[in-house]
């Protein structure tokens, strides 16, 4: 079984590559002490003033059948979201998740206003998860699954979309290609942009390096 975290599609739909060389290479102190820390630190930040207003916890199912708004942050909480794709298990825990009389709102929160493709993939990796170990709950309910990115610093929603059969489509289509790309190092995509690979981590042992 390949566990992926529903994160990885982020940097997977940015580049193919670097997500496997990423996923393959023992992380440098370097890397880890910059962007990832400062993104950490405002997430815990996010959970506690989450958690200054919340005194009590919800379970998932009492959750989906909210009628009126209720806010729950899976990282403040016991929740657990996974779904098994053939080998592939998805796991992951979406930064905030919403749910009222219309839908289960899934909201990622990203430190930028760009709804990138890596962005869009991730949080609808989330909502596939919610989608697939929910479908016959949610139809009863007559609630759709919606996928959110919110600007970590202004709380800005600057992309939403309801989650479709397209969509699960294509999710589930990623999902087997990165599995095929760890077992049978199937690398192929070429990234085009070349701004991606200047400064890139892994600009010199890359063999996709569009540089050169
Ligand atoms: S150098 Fe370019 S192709 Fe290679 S991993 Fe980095 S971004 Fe991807």
């Amino acid at each position: 079984m390949t566990v992926i975290r529903a994160s990885e599609l982020s940097e997977f739909g940015y580049c193919q590559k670097k997500w496997f060389l990423n996923r393959t290479t023992p992380k440098d102190s370097a890397f880890t002490s910059s962007h990832l820390l400062k993104g950490q630190q405002v997430h815990d930040e996010l959970d506690r003033q989450f958690m200054a207003k919340v005194t009590t916890s919800i379970r998932f199912q009492t959750f989906m059948e909210a009628t009126r708004r209720v806010v729950m942050r899976p990282d403040a909480s016991d929740a657990v979201f996974r779904t098994q794709v053939g080998e592939v298990l998805l796991i992951g825990k979406p930064d905030e998740l919403w749910s009222d009389s219309t839908g289960i709102y899934v909201v990622e929160d990203k430190p930028h206003f760009s709804a990138w493709e890596g962005y869009r993939l991730q949080v609808m990796a989330y909502a596939f998860i919610i989608f697939r170990e929910n479908q016959r709950k949610l139809g009863l309910l007559g609630k759709k699954v919606f996928g959110l990115l919110r600007n970590r610093d202004t709380g800005e929603i600057f992309w939403r979309r309801p989650y479709t059969k397209e969509i699960d489509r294509v999710i589930e289509g990623k999902l087997l290609a990165m599995h095929k790309c760890l077992t049978v190092r199937d690398l192929t995509e070429k990234v085009t942009n070349k701004r991606k690979c200047a400064g890139c981590r892994f600009e010199q042992k890359c063999w996709g390096n569009v540089q050169r």
